[in-house]
């Protein structure tokens, strides 16, 4: 029987399994005390795409990955990963799921083996199987030669690389990254989001990439923007500007979220 037998959508119709997304947010609001981060927010990513978050900050990007991730409880709305609502079966949601957050969480006086190998024993996978995959992973990203160095010796770019491999190590089918280039000079930040579009090419997982730089989205990519909170646009990069009335995607996630030039006379 097929892992996903028996999967229902969020009106509780049943689903046939390549129709299931990997991703599926039904009105989903959060509020910190009285503040609201998010704001009834519904969206859904197919299995197999690249989805761009894009938010400037205080968009509510991270709070949005705590829900999905199930650091925080979904209080209103609801949250299924290929059709395992995160409440109900976090288990089952969460083995599906990879995350790479914003701020750093290596360990920096562990070294990378040992980084990634406690991460894979939280996941249950037994330590031969997990030392092939820890030495696959890290060939991927020609890191072979510092797996027996502390983190500490890394590079930014490389600590982000590390932690991106260890989102993998459990083969999850939907990957979260919140503002993984953040931080990182032009060419590291090159480097990890072709990693990233090429996994998705290569192996057909779905990817949430949050960001709120305007060029890391690619034409073919699914586009959702927030704004403060709330949905202001999701669909293709084409009808996000057709939506925002603008002629590029830049100038459509400006009007969507009311940037304003920095330094309007000035002509590049
Ligand atoms: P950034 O890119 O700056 O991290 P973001 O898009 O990830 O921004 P969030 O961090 O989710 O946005 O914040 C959304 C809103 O919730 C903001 O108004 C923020 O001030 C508020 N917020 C976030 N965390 C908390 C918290 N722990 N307590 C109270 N308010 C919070």
């Amino acid at each position: 029987m097929s892992p996903n037998a028996g999967l229902k959508d969020v009106q509780g119709k049943s689903l046939p399994e390549a129709s299931i997304p990997a991703l599926e947010l039904a009105s989903v609001s959060y509020a910190y005390g009285k503040r609201q981060a998010l704001d009834d927010i519904s969206f859904s990513i197919p299995p197999g795409r690249f989805a761009v978050l894009l938010g400037l900050n205080g968009a509510g990007k991270t709070t949005l990955f705590s829900l999905i991730s199930h650091l925080f409880a979904t209080r209103k709305g609801r949250i299924h990963v290929f059709g395992h609502e995160i409440n109900r079966r976090p288990g089952d949601a969460l083995r599906r799921l990879g995350i790479v957050f914003q701020a750093r969480t290596l360990d920096l006086d562990l070294s990378v083996h040992q980084n990634l190998s406690y991460h894979a024993s939280l996941h249950g996978i037994g330590t031969r199987e997990a030392n092939q995959r820890i030495d696959e992973l890290l060939q991927s990203i020609d890191m072979s030669d510092r797996l027996h160095e502390k983190a500490r010796s890394l590079s930014g770019g490389q600590i982000r690389r590390v932690e991106i491999i260890r989102a993998l190590l459990h083969q999850p089918s939907l990957l979260l990254l919140d503002e993984a280039t953040v931080g990182l000079d032009i060419k590291s930040r090159a480097t990890i989001l072709a990693d990233i579009r090429k996994l998705v090419h290569d192996n057909g997982i779905s990817v949430l990439w949050a960001t709120h730089l305007i060029d890391e989205v690619n034409h073919a990519d699914q586009v959702i923007v927030l704004d403060r909170g709330r949905l202001v646009a999701n669909g293709s990069v084409n009808d996000v500007v057709k939506a925002a009335g603008g002629t590029t995607i830049n100038e459509a996630f400006s009007r969507l979220t009311g940037i304003v030039a920095l330094n309007p006379g000035h002509r590049p």
